[in-house]
């Protein structure tokens, strides 16, 4: 088989890249993966009670980028979707982010009156001010009411999900938790927040169905030897995998995830429960909230952090720490050493995590900043 691009990797930055070839370029694409379907980490699929679930977990679409939202909608209708996280926290179940509604639900009424006017005199209000911030205010309760949120719903979460403490991790990872100064309850505030209507996985559909795109699916790229032809090659896999782990095996950290289906229609009051102080899973998504379907029973998944052992699970989230980036930087070189004869991107490749929409979008640019313009990334 002779083609003009071999993409290897079939999930968003894969799919917008071969779809922008085949269509703008006219040019022939050969999308190759391992796995047994498309739409990599977002793929969804119908499971045996008839609900769909996200089987690489929970997908909640959201982004401030009219680019990207303009791009997917020429695949998929949408369904309106804002999305609810709530905490528990002394047994009780609370917005997080942690809010001002939170904070009325957690403390005394007189306290969290007085805590609620010092949090607008000192930020305003509908201000996200970092936890790490705040512990530096000069009113001690300020600090305290920190220092709780710090402890009840931060940390405790973080050991779980990194198996790190706080501090192990990059400064950047707890200086974004914020204490969200407002009563909007909604856990991401992006200007379009919504789900493709049928699923990820029609929406993966339509964007390959094409004359000049191919799928080949249950393919690992070092499967194909001398079989395919191709010019050239984007490659959105894990990039010391594709050096053949020269500099060693990038860190990340992985997720087992347990469905369980429950004889009602509806279990929890929102789309995810986190659980930052008990049991041995950080939270609970209810699919149904996500995707509108309507049924007598419930598919809800629970994530379970893991270590991330190669060949046996998946690596989810590389680990945001100064010395995984140094060892990335290693990788970089050798990519910039391909001088463009093969593109890495996505998030495996770039060893960043990515939203769906980040996904998109740096795939698009890479369209054009690239592929479409025959230079190297
Ligand atoms: C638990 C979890 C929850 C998430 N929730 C959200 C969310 O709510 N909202 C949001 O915006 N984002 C979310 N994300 C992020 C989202 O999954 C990513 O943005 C998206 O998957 C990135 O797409 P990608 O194409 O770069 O990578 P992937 O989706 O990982 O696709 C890469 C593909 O490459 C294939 N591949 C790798 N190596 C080879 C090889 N050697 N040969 C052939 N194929 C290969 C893999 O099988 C995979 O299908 C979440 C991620 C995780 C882990």
């Amino acid at each position: 088989m002779k083609v003009d691009w071999l993409i290897v990797g079939a999930g968003f930055t894969g799919c917008t890249l071969a779809e922008r070839i085949a269509t703008q370029l006219d040019q022939k694409v050969l999308l190759i993966d391992r796995r047994n379907h498309t739409g990599g980490n977002a793929y969804d699929h119908y499971d045996k009670n008839g609900i769909l679930v996200h089987k690489y977990g929970p997908h909640i679409f959201h982004t401030n980028s009219k680019k990207v939202w303009d791009y997917l909608s020429a695949f998929t209708e949408w369904r309106p979707y804002h999305h609810h996280v709530l905490g528990v926290i002394e047994g009780k179940r609370v917005p997080v982010p942690f809010n001002l509604n939170s904070l009325e639900m957690l403390f005394p009424r007189r306290m969290a009156e007085r805590l609620e006017c010092a949090l607008l005199e000192a930020y305003g209000f509908g201000v996200k001010v970092p936890i790490l911030k705040m512990r530096e205010n000069s009113n001690t309760e300020l600090r305290n009411l920190a220092d709780y949120i710090y402890k009840n719903v931060f940390y405790n979460y973080t050991v779980k999900q990194w198996d790190l403490k706080p501090d192990e991790l990059d400064p950047s990872v707890t200086g974004r938790v914020p204490v969200y100064i407002s009563r909007d309850d909604r856990y991401f505030q992006d200007t379009w927040q919504a789900m493709p209507r049928y699923g990820y996985s029609a929406l993966f559909e339509r964007m390959l169905n094409h004359r000049n795109i191919r799928v080949l699916l249950n393919t690992d790229v070092r499967e194909l030897g001398g079989l395919v032809q191709f010019n050239r090659m984007i490659y959105t896999g894990p990039v010391d995998d594709y050096f053949d782990y020269m500099h060693g095996h990038l860190p990340y950290r992985s997720l087992r995830f347990d469905f369980v289906t429950a004889d009602q229609e509806r279990v929890q009051d929102a789309g995810t429960v986190n659980y930052p102080n008990d049991y041995d899973f950080t939270r609970i998504t209810e699919q149904k909230f996500l995707t509108g379907q309507r049924s007598p029973v419930s598919t809800l998944v629970y994530e379970y952090p893991q270590p991330y052992m190669p060949g046996e699970n998946e690596a989810y989230y590389p680990i945001p720490r100064e010395e995984n980036r140094e060892q990335y930087n290693l990788y970089l070189q050798e990519a910039e050493k391909l001088n463009g004869t093969v593109l890495l991107a996505g998030r495996l490749a770039d060893y960043k995590y990515y939203n769906m929409d980040q996904a998109v979008a740096r795939a698009l640019k890479l369209f054009e900043d690239s592929v479409a313009r025959g230079e190297s990334a």
